[in-house]
């Protein structure tokens, strides 16, 4: 089966893709707003203004209804919600999950989306929920895979896209191997479900462990939808790890509880003062305007759908200039959850640095957890091409002296201590603090260490030209070929 889905530039595990359906190409990563087809808050055919691609709807809905059945059945689904681009259909999945069983059966829904016309179909798998018992996770994913290789039979040509959804609860190990068996019978985009109560939850960092399991799995250029979730705060880090295509019901249901999105979280909009947004709903309106609108909930819809594709726009541009870390970074300092994510996502700075792109634009170094960034983890892992002989001065800022030594190595927080003619090549080029933390200090000894470790006949002179008391100083400077001098600015 020929690939339907292209990458067009990356950055770590992030990317901007074109993924091609019976309906038109979907420039990723994008959102796909919810679409409740008995009850519009914002009209289809009105969404391509906010910026959305694809839409998203309940192909389960449409059939339990007699009246929207029919219509779907003979005008077609784009018909009956008269939009003319790309749309998703979900399979009744979610009903099941929250009433514990449905009226329709796999082969059922299956057949009814491809009747319908839909461009990417869903199959009816099970969303296990997180923290089940391991056998409960196994047994519905297994049951989930079964269902998934039926739908594969059903389905086949160029028409109607199917979404092999990765499922196995909590468990990493079950998620990678759901993963991995479905990238074996082939699928066209893969959802990772049932994270909603994960994100409800606040469990960002589980929700990095969930992610990072299931992308193991699969094929690196395999597009992946993470189902449910919708709230712009956290798209960069889901893009950064590899997550191609969201899904707001968020938006309206938001707006419903008169709630107010931005990227870097929710406001109650009785409790604004002052609208922080600049589009057309926030510019026409003043906080006490939005508040008694009797038009108040689809106003909110409008901005966060706004808001939203604001975010979609940010992300794709951070991809494009390289920075999407430094993004990141901004954002997961919007919720002490967040940053828990952020460290979590670290922990994978093995596996995304296989996916980072070697060179983009400038690293910023944004706070400690810079310190663990793929580049920086990299840099450490090169040490041993640096073959040094003679005498090697290590200094931050020039020297006079430093033309008596055979080497000249720049000290640069959080990397380490490198050849000073690499000192403009990525990532060593690096904006950095001017007094450097402690976490990068720390990376920095360490690769100093290791460095020396490396050129035992090397003899190095390490001049501090800031006063530090870091233990590891101590170490380097009990080296035997190794000499720390304390210099009074030169
Ligand atoms: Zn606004």
């Amino acid at each position: 089966m020929s690939s339907r889905f292209d990458i067009i530039h990356k950055d770590v595990a992030g990317r901007i893709g074109r993924l091609t359906t019976p309906h038109g190409i979907v420039e990723t990563p994008t959102v796909m707003p919810v679409i409740n087809p008995n009850l519009q808050t914002v009209k289809p055919s009105e969404m391509k203004d906010f910026g959305a691609e694809i839409l998203i709807t309940n192909s389960y809905i449409i059939y339990r209804k007699e009246e929207l059945r029919e219509k779907a059945l003979k005008d077609g689904l784009h018909a009956l919600l008269d939009y003319e681009g790309p749309i998703m259909t979900d399979s009744g999945s979610f009903q099941l999950s929250v009433y514990g069983e449905v009226e329709i059966t796999n082969e059922m829904i299956i057949d009814f989306q491809q009747k319908i016309g839909t461009d990417i179909g869903v199959p009816l798998d099970i969303p296990t929920p997180p923290d089940v018992h391991f056998r409960r996770a196994e047994e519905e994913m297994e049951i989930t895979i079964e269902r998934l290789k039926a739908a594969r039979k059903m389905v086949a040509g160029d028409g109607m896209l199917l979404a092999g959804p990765v499922q196995g609860s909590t468990y990493p190990e079950l998620r990678e191997g759901c993963a991995r068996t479905l990238s074996e019978v082939g699928f066209d985009i893969y959802p990772f479900g049932a994270v909603v109560p994960l994100m409800e939850s606040y469990r960002y960092a589980d929700l990095v462990d969930v992610i990072a399991a299931s992308k193991k799995g699969l094929d690196p250029t395999a597009p992946v939808h993470l189902f449910g979730a919708g709230h712009p705060m956290m798209f960069a880090l889901a893009v950064a790890l590899g997550c191609d295509l969201f899904d707001s019901a968020a938006y309206a249901l938001y707006a419903k509880d008169r709630r107010y999105i931005t990227s870097r979280g929710t406001y109650h909009v009785d409790n604004l003062k002052y609208l922080p947004c600049s589009c057309p709903v926030c510019i026409s309106h003043s906080a006490e305007e939005l508040k008694k609108a009797h038009n108040c909930t689809e106003l909110l819809a409008r901005h966060n759908l706004y808001v939203t594709f604001g975010e979609v726009r940010e992300v794709k541009q951070a991809i494009w200039e390289g920075n999407l870390l430094e993004l990141v970074e901004q954002r997961c300092r919007s919720h002490p959850r967040m940053l828990d994510a952020l460290k979590q996502m670290y922990t994978y700075s093995g596996w995304l640095e296989e996916l980072d792109p070697a060179s983009k634009s400038t690293f910023f170094y944004c706070g400690p957890e810079s310190s663990k960034r793929p580049e920086v983890l990299r840099f450490g892992e090169q040490l041993d091409r640096f073959n040094i002989a003679g005498s090697a001065l290590i200094r931050s800022s020039p020297v006079k002296s430093e033309s008596l030594y055979d080497n000249v190595l720049v000290f640069k927080p959080p990397f380490g201590s490198y050849p000073l003619e690499l000192a403009e090549i990525y990532p060593l080029n690096a904006e950095v603090l001017r007094a450097p933390d402690h976490e990068s200090l720390e990376q920095a000894y360490l690769n100093t260490i290791r460095l020396a470790e490396l050129n035992p006949d090397a003899q190095f002179t390490f001049l501090v030209q800031d006063r530090s008391d870091h233990p590891l100083l101590k170490k380097l400077g009990g080296m035997d070929n190794f000499t720390v001098v304390y210099s009074q600015s030169e």
